[in-house]
């Protein structure tokens, strides 16, 4: 589904990623981990070109988004993008947040897509939120919602830049267990995140970048018991 071939970027003089090469498959979850400033964003941002890629290639379900002849939208609406910050509309009602991107870039009735979006609003469990303001939300609800909207485009593959970082440690567990059903939905995802429990038990893989490279790519079992990895093996002291 993804495969990404010796990815380099820079901005300016600066290198942040240095050659990545990788794959993932349909329906993977992959954990990216790694230390502030290692590339975990700017890999991420890559994969749907919310960043321009310096040299290399990736290349989404066959098509290589890298050349710059690719129609970009396209790309992005197969590849939805949650972050840490959801950036709701704050005077959109949280159901006419999901309906939004249907409604004018896919076309869709209103019909279709209140029908679709309440559906998901049902599946992150928010169904009773339809017709409330984003202000009305406490942060987990709000990224809840982020993620249904993401979902209203039917995304091939999903990315997440640490989704629960700007959560109050009480409303982590609903957004991971939403992102955990689509998991087991079949989605394939790449996540960045901090939280160990959820790279260990959803991650069929789990990435370590350090200074812009992949330093190790493993199951989540070879990456947190068995590696041999120093630089793995400093990080992990660091944060478990
Ligand atoms: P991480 O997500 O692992 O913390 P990032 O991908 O955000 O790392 O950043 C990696 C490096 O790229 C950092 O040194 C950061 O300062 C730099 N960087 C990221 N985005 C930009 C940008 N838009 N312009 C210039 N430098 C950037
Ligand atoms: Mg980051």
């Amino acid at each position: 589904m993804i495969k990404v071939t010796d990815l380099h970027k820079s901005f300016g003089d600066n290198e942040v990623l240095t050659g990545i090469t990788t794959d993932i498959d349909a329906q993977e979850v992959v954990c990216v981990i790694g230390p502030s400033g290692s590339g975990k964003s700017t890999f991420l941002r890559c994969l749907n070109r919310l960043e321009d890629i310096t040299s290399g290639e990736v290349v989404i379900d066959g098509v290589n988004i890298a050349d710059p002849k690719t129609n970009i939208n396209k790309v992005r609406q197969d590849v939805g993008m949650v972050f840490q910050h959801f950036n709701l509309f704050p005077h959109k009602s949280v159901l006419e947040n999901v309906t939004l991107a249907p409604l004018k870039v896919k076309h869709e009735t209103k019909e279709e897509a209140r029908s679709h979006s309440l559906d998901l609003l049902g599946k992150v469990g928010l169904s009773d939120k339809a017709d409330d303001y984003p202000s009305s939300l406490s942060g987990g609800q709000k990224q809840r919602v982020a993620i249904a909207r993401s979902l209203s485009m039917n995304p091939k593959i999903m990315l997440f830049d640490e989704p629960t970082s700007a959560l109050d440690p009480e409303l982590v567990g609903d957004v991971l267990a939403v992102m955990k059903d689509l998991a087991n939905e079949g989605m394939t995802m790449v996540v960045v995140t901090h939280e160990m429990g959820f790279a260990k038990e959803v991650g069929d893989r789990v990435f370590f970048m350090d200074e812009g490279k992949m330093v190790e790519e493993g199951t989540p079992e070879q990456v947190f018991e068995q590696t041999s990895h120093e630089r793995t093996k400093s990080f992990l002291s660091k944060i478990l």
